[in-house]
């Protein structure tokens, strides 16, 4: 792991050996979320975007030599990563834009953008020989990194929420995790796993906490870039809960132009929702996300539900040196969001990913976004994730299915009333 110099303390800018920690800076605790840094000009000499254009491994692996992964490491089988960027021209036209993208991480293995960051928790874990990995979560982290222990046979220990979407915690049992449902908040899990990983010594893989949880989010930078030819996007539109996301993209994209793969920075956009807005409220207000005190975190869109963003220290850089911005959607713009998504793209989204276009929406109204701006949502969690809330979401777009006799005279019926033959 020669291309991995140090690690640096966001807060106090200390640097650490790889070996000499595993998460946090020692002098700033939870708080002290470090980043990974790298060597370059090492790194250039082993891949290029030449090297790229030549390699058929099409997964989150085709970037090692920028992870922080030893070169011969072995990576988990499942396939992971190269999502498809599908051009959304319909979409565009409805918001008056020219070119719009919508890359659907909702297809990856557990069904959620989380397999990238939980995929190197497990290599790093296993580097070290973990017996067990542990974390906390809404649920999307947990299924990644249940289903990845289960591609290789690894014991885990998952704590989320008890009011997790039945389908998460399905997940988590299918796959045989050990799964403490947790009577409180997520932010009450988070506090209990760490307490817990530190008492039994298991590999913690908490958002805004293990650091390289941002290095396997990266990969979805790469990824846009790469599949634009190159050319980067003026402005990605992500949700926000922990603000890890949001936060790897900043790192991908900082990398890239380190290379000199892209030229110039996109805008992040971080959107939030009303019930869980820290870093829009922090970001619109300067305020000092060292101490601005949490809020409730209640929003229909349960990923990006966190009442003190773990990585807000990320979160904040990738937007403010980005030249980007923050956004709030209420729950019912993100209810909205949802078959607008569907309809207009056919990527089904949970409410959190849905979040993402809802901001797009809110943007183009707002005119934060230019009409010729190359654009980019990203979707980060499948809609099959909670179908609950999209039953409600199709209900207020007036969607009802019609319970008819098993005969045509009632199909004629039905049909007649349905106006589709007048092209309604
Ligand atoms: C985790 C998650 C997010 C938010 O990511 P953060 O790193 O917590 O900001 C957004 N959407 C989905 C579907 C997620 O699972
Ligand atoms: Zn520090």
């Amino acid at each position: 792991m020669d291309h991995v110099t140090h690690l640096k303390c966001q807060i106090c800018e200390k640097e650490y050996s790889p070996d000499a920690i595993d998460y946090i800076c020692p002098d700033h605790g939870d708080e002290g979320i470090v980043d990974v840094c790298y060597d370059y000009e090492r790194i250039a000499g082993r891949i290029s975007k030449e090297s790229l254009a030549a390699d058929g491994n099409y997964s989150i692996w085709r970037y090692k030599p920028l992870l922080p992964v030893a070169p011969d490491a072995e990576v988990p089988p499942l396939a992971i990563g190269w999502t498809p960027l599908y051009g959304a021209p319909r979409l565009a036209a409805k918001l008056g834009l020219e070119q719009l993208w919508v890359k659907d991480d909702g297809r990856l293995p557990t069904a959620s953008f989380k397999d990238r960051a939980s995929a190197v928790a497990v290599v790093k874990a296993r580097e070290q020989k973990a017996e067990i990995i542990t974390t906390a979560s809404t649920g999307n982290a947990a299924a990644a990194l249940s289903g990845i222990c289960a591609s290789v046979g690894q014991a885990n220990v998952i704590f989320v929420p008890e009011s997790a979407p039945p389908a998460k915690i399905a997940q988590l049992l299918v796959y045989d995790s050990t799964v403490m449902l947790v009577k409180g908040s997520y932010d009450d899990a988070f506090e209990l796993c760490l307490e817990t990983a530190a008492e039994y010594g298991w590999y913690n893989r908490n958002t805004g906490y293990n650091p390289y949880m941002t290095e396997g989010k990266k990969t979805a930078a790469y990824e846009i870039c790469e599949q634009l030819s190159w050319e980067a996007p003026d402005c990605i539109f992500v949700s926000v809960g922990d603000g890890c996301i949001i936060g790897g993209l900043h790192k991908g994209l900082k990398d890239l132009m380190a290379l000199g793969w892209i030229r110039k920075m996109p805008r992040l956009i971080g959107v939030q929702a009303e019930g869980s807005s820290y870093m829009f409220e922090a970001w619109k207000n300067g305020e000092d996300i060292l101490t601005k005190a949490p809020v409730s975190g209640i929003t229909v869109a349960d990923s990006i539900s966190a009442g003190l963003p773990r990585d807000r220290i990320k979160a904040l850089a990738a937007v403010t040196e980005t030249d980007g911005a923050y956004v709030q959607v209420s729950d019912d713009e993100i209810l909205a969001a949802i078959p607008a998504l569907a309809r207009g793209s056919a990527v089904f989204a949970e409410p959190a990913g849905a979040a993402a276009y809802a901001g797009l929406v809110k943007a183009a109204g707002d005119g934060l976004v230019r009409r010729d701006e190359r654009i980019v949502v990203l979707n980060t969690g499948n809609g099959l994730k909670d179908v609950k809330s999209t039953m409600t979401a199709v209900g207020m777009a007036g969607s009802v299915p019609w319970h008819i006799e098993p005969n045509l005279a009632a199909v004629r019926e039905a049909i007649s009333k349905t106006g589709i033959l007048e092209g309604k």
